[in-house]
């Protein structure tokens, strides 16, 4: 869950673009939430909703540029959406 909205409902998480990965590891040694797994040479985007909603930390250290993230105005559009639908958070901890 995130603010009472279920995580899976929040299209926020990176894409890597394999033409441009390297495979370096830099992303995957980085992310504290083990968004991403190595597979021999590749990176895998793993667990997608494991990725913090707003971080794109990622996507600056990335030395190919093979990082992107959806747009964020359109995330937070969808999110305000959503909170229409839920209830009030209140009893919902904080991650
Ligand atoms: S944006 Fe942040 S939480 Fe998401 S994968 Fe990158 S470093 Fe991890
Ligand atoms: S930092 Fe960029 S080039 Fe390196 S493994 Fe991650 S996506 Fe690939």
């Amino acid at each position: 869950m995130w603010h009472n909205i279920p995580r899976e409902r929040i299209p926020w998480f990176p894409t890597v673009d394999e033409e441009k990965c390297t495979g370096c590891r830099t992303c995957f040694e980085f992310c504290p939430h083990s968004v991403y797994e190595m597979k021999g040479d590749a990176v895998h985007v793993s667990h997608p909703y494991q990725c913090v909603v707003g971080c794109s930390n990622c996507q600056a250290l990335c030395p190919q540029g093979a990082i992107s993230f959806p747009d964020i105005r359109e995330v937070r559009t969808l999110i305000a959406g959503l909170r229409k639908d839920e209830p009030p958070e209140e009893d919902t901890p904080r991650r």
